[in-house]
């Protein structure tokens, strides 16, 4: 106890110096601050030391191994340093898909060369991923995927297209899910495999969506020579380390979109009724239309018992833990509760929450609507709503087939 206070001082004076001050309680840009890679593009740029810094001591990857350019910190004092960043209400130095899903995936499979190329350049946010699972006939039934990878040598020759990468515009290496054994049952012929997006063959085309952005996009691979070294556990032996990593990434989606709740209290109240004080304010601090109070009291009573819900998982995770299972149950809650709390949030700003462009709306008001149209994808990505539902009935509940 008396090492954790010692700790949590030292972290104090560390960030007292090191945490630009000028970013506390700054809101990012959703798709872009602090995601990393070789276009790395920082915004606000104090986000650039910030990054060096906090990855410099291990602080983007706490709990992460030291000598993969992790923190090397126990679980306790990886909570002291984010409450005390939350103390001061900084945003994450680095996020994305190398710390949320390949990285902790690679620290579980990967042999000691990968672990040695990949883990440094994702904590210091040099690299970043994207991920290559779905396909144009491959999407709730994963495990149909056609993309093929012949041997050759030393390599596999991989032809085939993915749909649905995120971010695969912007991203330097992709994982991605091969069939390698064509005549195999069709979960036993896939292996997992990491590949350098500048390779020759590898091609993208951005896909345009209902928020007007294009986060995502078509990723085809012509004839793309990849080194063998670079499969992630046993060649055909690939399902296990795709749903692995798909643990991870319900449980990254569960935190980005619910379980980061306390978080948002941290930066200045309830949302939902600063917006309603705003829109619909009568100056007595009090809400007139008794039910919409009613259904905002709920959907923040919601936020903030799951937020501790995934507080408690994440803390265990930290422990060890390897999420299983109950990630699915995460998944479907945290994406039905930002539905919610994008829709209220639309319904409270009345017309001007259906802001698209022009002059009658400010840019946070056009943010809010793209955010609500962004939202109705949250039960899609990281496998749909009803897929999860058959998981937790199947692996949580223990019902029958
Ligand atoms: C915002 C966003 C980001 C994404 N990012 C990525 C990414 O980076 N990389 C990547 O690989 N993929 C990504 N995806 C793709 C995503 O994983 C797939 O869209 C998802 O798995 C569903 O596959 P599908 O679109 O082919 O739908 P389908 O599988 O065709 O499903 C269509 C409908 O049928 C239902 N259905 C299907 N099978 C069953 C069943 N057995 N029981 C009950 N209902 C069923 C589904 O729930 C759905 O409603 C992303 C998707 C979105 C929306």
């Amino acid at each position: 106890m008396a090492d954790l206070e010692t700790f949590r001082t030292q972290t104090q004076g560390w960030l007292e110096v090191n945490a630009p001050k000028s970013l506390a309680g700054l809101p990012l840009a959703p798709d872009g601050g602090n995601w990393g890679g070789r276009r790395a593009h920082f915004d606000p740029p104090e986000m650039k030391p910030w990054l060096e810094r906090m990855a410099e001591r291990g602080w983007t990857a706490p709990t992460w191994p030291r000598e993969y350019g992790g923190g090397g910190l126990e679980t306790d004092q990886a909570k002291v340093l984010r409450e005390e960043l939350s103390r001061l209400r900084m945003p994450s130095p680095l996020t994305g898909f190398g710390l949320t899903m390949i990285g902790p995936t690679l620290l579980r499979y990967g042999n000691e060369e990968q672990k040695r190329e990949h883990i440094p350049k994702i904590c210091r946010g040099e690299i970043r991923w994207c991920q290559g699972y779905s396909e144009p006939g491959a999407g709730s039934d994963l495990a149909s995927l056609q993309t093929r990878a012949e041997r050759d040598g030393d390599d596999f020759i991989v032809t085939g297209t993915k749909v649905w990468t995120s971010y695969a515009d912007l991203s330097d290496w992709i994982f991605v899910l091969v069939r390698t054994d064509p005549r195999a049952k069709k979960q036993e012929g896939i292996t997992f495999l990491l590949i350098d997006m500048d390779a020759p063959g590898v091609s993208v085309s951005p896909i345009l969506l209902i928020s007007g952005k294009s986060p995502f996009s078509e990723t085809r691979f012509e004839q793309v020579r990849v080194p063998v070294r670079n499969v992630i556990g046993e060649i055909d032996g690939g399902w296990t380390v795709a749903k692995a990593l798909l643990g991870h990434e319900r449980s990254m989606i569960a935190d980005a979109f619910g379980g980061g709740a306390g978080q948002r209290k941290g930066r200045g109240g309830s949302p939902l009724a600063d917006l309603a004080r705003r829109y619909l304010g009568n100056g007595s601090g009090r809400l007139n239309d008794a039910v919409l109070r009613d259904e905002i009291a709920r959907c923040e009573l919601d936020e903030r018992a799951f937020h501790l819900t995934v507080q408690r998982a994440r803390d265990a995770a930290k422990a060890g833990h390897q999420p299983g299972a109950e990630s699915s149950l995460f998944k479907v809650y945290a994406t039905e509760l930002n539905k919610r709390r994008t829709e209220l949030a639309v319904r409270i700003a009345g017309p001007q929450g259906l802001g698209w462009e022009g002059p009658g709306f400010e840019a946070e008001e056009i943010d809010r609507t793209r955010q609500w149209l962004r939202a109705r994808g949250n039960s899609i990505e990281g496998g749909t709503s009803e897929i999860q539902l058959n998981i937790i009935a199947k692996r949580v509940l223990g019902l029958p087939d």
